[in-house]
């Protein structure tokens, strides 16, 4: 078989399909933009809720990271607990925490309030030390999480490795049991089906173009100038993620898009599966340019990371096929016969301090800065900032936190800097 540019996830799927002939609603109460994880699932609560909520999505469902990415729902944040408590202080970092945890079981509950069949599965993460020092950190982790947070990991010392995972590159490794897996395109297909039962209305090849305040019949608002004609709504939802453009502009100068590769292989045969992966979890190491690897329910290896700092291109997703590979097999020399079936890209959202932030810029709503722990922490996200804007106050850690922009306001949305960053983050591997 030959190497297919295309998402693994999606051949295994039917997405959603919407009546493209429908028109715009004249208003709503709530306009959503973007059809992942976030808003779809800001938009099945707040249409539980009995709003009327129309969501804009320019591609079609789940079209954005959420299809494609490694399907890994994962506890924690991206920096580590030491990091957090030395910048947010011990009371905000563990609701910080409590959050990560709390995300998962939104999922989970998502997924057996909706029925969705997409594998959910609480076969915990592993994380790998490629150095000695990476995995002394883990002890200190450890220990802080279990103090602070009252959550229990489980160091993996290097001669028992062997029991988590079928590589000997690794100085040790650290288990949380509480993380779970998913199918991510089935997660999304159907978590946008959930949104439409609940009533919102889901318009897809939907464009957002622009969006200015406006007052309607007395009410404030806004005015939605979208590729499909106008709208307007009381209030603003975005969930745009690394594909935040131009029609929110102030957003777009705080998120550094940045791209995500993985490939899968061919059909692993039973042991060699299991040999690799006995626990089925899903592993990451301790890189800034990380390797992230699960198997997949049919028992491919699927195994992603930063090939390239840039957004997906098609020439960006060739060669990140080789460069993952040759990864693969520095993990993995039992793969070196192994054919790569597909391979495929993604864009993710970091914001400049690498935390997830949430609230109101310039009067509109969003959540972004996942940082690639976005499959739990959009879902969740989604659901709490449709409760702040149905008028409650969930406790949202994320919100209110500083939301820096670049160091001298050198951005304008447009990631010149990437090669700096993919080098300067290839020399911290290299000394750290
Ligand atoms: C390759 C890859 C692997 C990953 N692996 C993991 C993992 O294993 N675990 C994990 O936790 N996270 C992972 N992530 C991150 C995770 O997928 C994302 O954080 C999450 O999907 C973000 O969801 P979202 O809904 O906010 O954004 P997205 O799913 O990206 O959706 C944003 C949507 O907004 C739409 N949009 C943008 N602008 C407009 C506009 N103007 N008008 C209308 N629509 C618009 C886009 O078309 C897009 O569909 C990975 C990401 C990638 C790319």
């Amino acid at each position: 078989m030959t190497l297919r540019e295309e998402n693994f996830w999606l051949t295994t799927v039917a997405m959603p399909s919407t009546d493209r002939s429908v028109s715009l609603p004249e208003t709503a109460d709530v306009a959503v933009i973007g059809a992942g994880f976030t808003g779809l699932s800001a938009a099945r609560m707040l249409a539980k809720k009995g709003a009327r909520v129309v969501v804009f999505e320019a591609e079609t469902i789940g079209w954005g990271a959420s299809s494609r990415n490694g399907g890994m729902v994962l506890t924690g944040l991206k920096l580590g607990v030491n990091k957090l408590v030395r910048v947010y202080g011990r009371e905000r970092t563990r609701k910080m925490y409590a959050a990560s945890l709390a995300s998962i079981d939104c999922v989970e509950q998502i997924v057996r309030e909706e029925g969705i069949a997409c594998g959910f599965s609480r076969c915990g993460h592993l994380e790998v030390a490629c150095k000695q020092a990476h995995f002394d950190d883990y002890a200190r982790q450890v220990e802080v999480i279990a103090r602070e947070f009252n959550h229990q990991l489980k160091i993996v010392p290097r001669q028992e490795l062997r029991t988590e995972i079928g590589s000997d590159i690794y100085f040790g490794g650290m288990v949380d049991q509480i993380s779970a897996g998913v199918n991510p395109a089935q997660y999304v297909a159907d978590l946008g089906r959930a949104a439409m039962r609940a009533g919102a209305c889901v318009f897809e090849q939907t464009s957002v173009e622009n969006v200015e305040r406006a007052t309607r019949q007395g009410s404030q608002g806004w005015r939605l100038a979208t590729s499909r004609g106008t709208s307007w709504a009381r209030d603003v939802f975005v969930g745009t993620s690394g594909y935040t453009g131009a029609a929110t502009p102030a957003l777009r100068k705080k998120i550094i898009p940045i791209g995500s590769y993985i490939i899968a292989t061919e059909v692993l045969p039973e042991n060699l599966a299991w040999e690799l992966s006995p626990n089925n979890r899903m592993i990451y190491d301790s890189k800034n340019y990380i390797y992230y690897y699960r198997l997949t329910p049919d028992r491919r290896m699927l195994f992603g990371g930063r090939a390239a700092f840039f957004p997906e291109s098609r020439d960006s997703i060739r060669r990140s096929a080789e460069i993952l590979r040759r990864g693969m097999i520095e993990v993995y020399p039992q793969l070196r016969e192994t054919r790569v079936e597909f391979v495929w890209g993604g864009t993710l959202d970091f914001a400049f301090d690498i935390m997830p932030h949430a609230g109101q810029m310039d009067g509109m709503y969003y959540a972004v800065g996942y940082a690639g722990h976005g499959v739990a922490m959009a879902s969740y996200q989604g659901q709490l900032m449709a409760q702040r804007i149905a008028g409650e106050k969930p406790d949202n850690p994320f919100e209110g936190i500083p939301f820096p922009g670049a160091p001298l306001g050198l951005y304008d949305g447009r990631p010149w800097f990437l090669p700096l960053a993919g080098a300067y983050y290839k020399f911290l591997d290299w000394v750290s």
